[in-house]
């Protein structure tokens, strides 16, 4: 089961939340008791947002062509994370 981030508007109340992906988002904040809860999408979402699509494709530089030859003459289990992070980062932006 995931674990859910959430926070009020109205008080601006943080808390996670351990549920089912079946589960309705909570709505009630159980700080102040007002429905403002709103789930705050994707823990990972900085670390997406820093290295958006645009920043790669602009930063195809010798620097980033020498380091990807590297990387996939090494070919270590750490590549293969990072291969799967780039994947995240596309179906975000689709999104
Ligand atoms: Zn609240």
């Amino acid at each position: 089961m995931p674990t859910y981030e959430y926070r009020c508007s109205e008080c601006n109340h943080e808390f996670e939340l351990f549920q089912s992906i079946k589960s309705d988002p909570v709505k009630e904040c159980p700080s102040c008791g007002r429905f403002s809860v709103e789930r705050i999408i994707g823990m990972g979402g900085a670390v997406i947002f820093k290295g958006s699509g645009f920043y790669q494709t602009d930063y195809r530089s010798d620097e980033y062509k020498s380091r990807a030859k590297k990387e996939s003459e090494i070919a270590k289990p750490e590549t293969k994370d990072k291969k799967q992070e780039k994947k995240a980062e596309k179906s975000h932006a689709e999104s």
